[in-house]
């Protein structure tokens, strides 16, 4: 079976959160498990530069005000996998990040950036661009891959079975509704039953409305995105769509996120955790630490933002420091969190580390020194850090939201009898409630002594691997092929 992915951005060339790391491992666990999967991607400078052996595979010409378009095609740098690359210089060829400026405001053409990404998603598909391959199913993440199946369902005589996977449902890709004619999109489409969202078009919508079948990121965000709570103003749609709509739980790279081989001070494994606490002191060290506080060390590894639950945690700082615990902070995102954080660490230095900015190999360091991840999301699609630190010894506390309730068992006395405990878990995105369950794994690690390292070793071993996934995906994409193309709007 061959399958198309369609995504702005992958690991290791270009990340800018969790759709990375999806995108650069689903498609290789697809691979083994013996499909034919390629990917195409925006040629951006990163992708150009990391692919190898790349070639021409057709001009496209002038388009989406790009006055030169290529194909072109090479293989992925660790996997090997197949890629397209649209080279269009005018619209991808711009340092830095994917989706915004030097002044951090979103590129004011992006509708025409990621418009080209799912209208040469749709053209591939139609077998007019590499007559050597085309996709059985296209599979297209996000709203920036958002227009693939709208492009699709307006190819004359195409039946081309799409999957659109969710990703974050608070991006929706909003433009204003005259782009359409830009876009080459029909006006009879920019309705509320088609791509129209409150008088704009949005790329979210029209990935929702018009795939066969809609995934996200886990089985309690599908759930979670019909309700008004979650629903960014789209739960109707996914009410409307729920009969195609399930939740596949990311996986984890493992050979990516493994500390026994990770580049961090001394590697260890669930059989032999003495290195850990190497790792521990090494990052107290770099980050100027105090190594005598007798509260855990506490990670942060992530945007800076509200959706993450930052706010809270700055505002639960006071109870952390009270338990002599200690905070790192690796991240970037909203000024006035970064400001506050660097704040906190200004005048709590032995105490408090921040370092703003994106760094991979610092992430694994994190990851390996700290007692706890904090994962305070307001919501939460999947996650994966909470799923990295659960390989790396580190427990987990997180809100009891999104991907974070599937993937983390709360530590209680029930969870504990029963030998199932990995994490910390609270309910209400609020102060106290974060305060007094930081208190709590605070109290724990105090005494913890066995109990600890059970939950820890516990963690190490739960397998959030790809293999099942990838067995989900096949059988969803397996689905399709079988099934008559279902008779999607106009
Ligand atoms: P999201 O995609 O919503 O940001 P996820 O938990 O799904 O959240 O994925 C975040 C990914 O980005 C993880 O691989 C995490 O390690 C990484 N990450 C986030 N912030 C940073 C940072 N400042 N430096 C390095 N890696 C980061």
């Amino acid at each position: 079976m061959r399958i198309l992915h369609v995504a702005s951005e992958i690991f290791p060339l270009v990340k800018t959160g969790g759709l990375a790391d999806v995108v650069g491992s689903l498609p290789p666990a697809l691979a083994r498990r013996g499909l034919d999967v390629r990917v195409l991607l925006p040629g951006l400078p990163e992708v150009l530069d990391g692919v190898v052996d790349a070639r021409l595979v057709t001009r496209i010409g002038p388009i989406f005000g790009a006055a030169s378009v290529t194909l072109c095609a090479g293989r992925l740098p660790d996997s090997g996998l197949p890629a397209y690359l649209i080279d269009a210089p005018f619209l991808f060829r711009r340092k830095g990040n994917p989706y915004t400026g030097p002044d951090g405001h979103d590129w004011d053409d992006n509708h025409r950036r990621f418009g080209l990404l799912g209208w040469t998603a749709a053209h591939l598909a139609a077998g007019e661009l590499d007559p050597d391959w085309t996709p059985d199913v296209v599979h297209a993440h996000d709203w920036h891959a958002g227009l693939t199946p709208a492009y699709v369902v307006q190819s004359p005589g195409l039946d081309m079975p799409t999957v659109f996977t969710v990703h974050n449902l608070a991006f929706r890709g909003i433009f204003p509704m005259d782009y359409h004619a830009d876009l080459d999109l029909p006006m009879r489409r920019m309705t509320p039953r088609g791509m129209e969202f409150h008088g704009k078009l949005s790329f979210m919508k029209a990935g929702l409305v018009y795939s066969n079948k809609i995934t996200t990121v886990s089985p309690n965000y599908a759930r979670e995105i019909c309700t008004p709570e979650f629903g960014c103003g789209l739960d109707g749609v996914m009410r409307d769509r729920a009969g195609d709509l399930s939740g596949i739980l990311n996986g984890v790279d493992y050979a990516v996120w493994n500390p026994a081989e990770a580049r961090i001070a001394k590697t260890y494994s669930v059989d032999d955790l003495a290195g850990k606490k190497i790792c521990k002191r090494a990052l107290q060290l770099e980050f100027g630490l105090s190594s005598e506080a007798r509260g855990p060390l506490f990670a942060v590894v992530s945007r800076l933002t509200s959706q993450k639950g930052m706010d809270i945690l700055l505002a639960a700082l006071p109870e952390l420091l009270q338990e002599d615990a200690q905070l790192i902070v690796l991240g970037t995102g909203d000024g006035d969190l970064e400001a506050g954080f660097r704040y906190a660490a200004s005048v709590n230095p032995e105490r408090v580390a921040v370092c703003i900015g994106y760094d991979e190999s610092m992430s694994h360091r994190f990851m390996a020194g700290a007692d706890i991840l904090l994962v305070p999301s307001r919501f939460e699609p999947c996650g994966l850090t909470q799923l990295y630190a659960l390989r790396y010894g580190t427990l987990p506390l997180v809100r009891r939201v999104g991907g974070l309730a599937d993937t983390v068992i709360d530590v209680n006395e029930e969870n504990l009898a029963a030998g199932r405990a990995t994490g910390f878990v609270f309910g209400e995105a609020a102060r106290h409630a974060l305060g007094a369950r930081i208190r709590d794994a605070c109290g724990f690690y105090r005494n913890g002594g066995e109990a600890w390292t059970q939950v820890q070793e516990r963690g190490m071993r739960q397998d959030f691997s790809w293999d099942d996934s990838a067995a989900n995906y096949e059988r969803l994409y397996l689905g399709l092929r079988e099934q008559k193309t279902e008779e999607r709007p106009e």
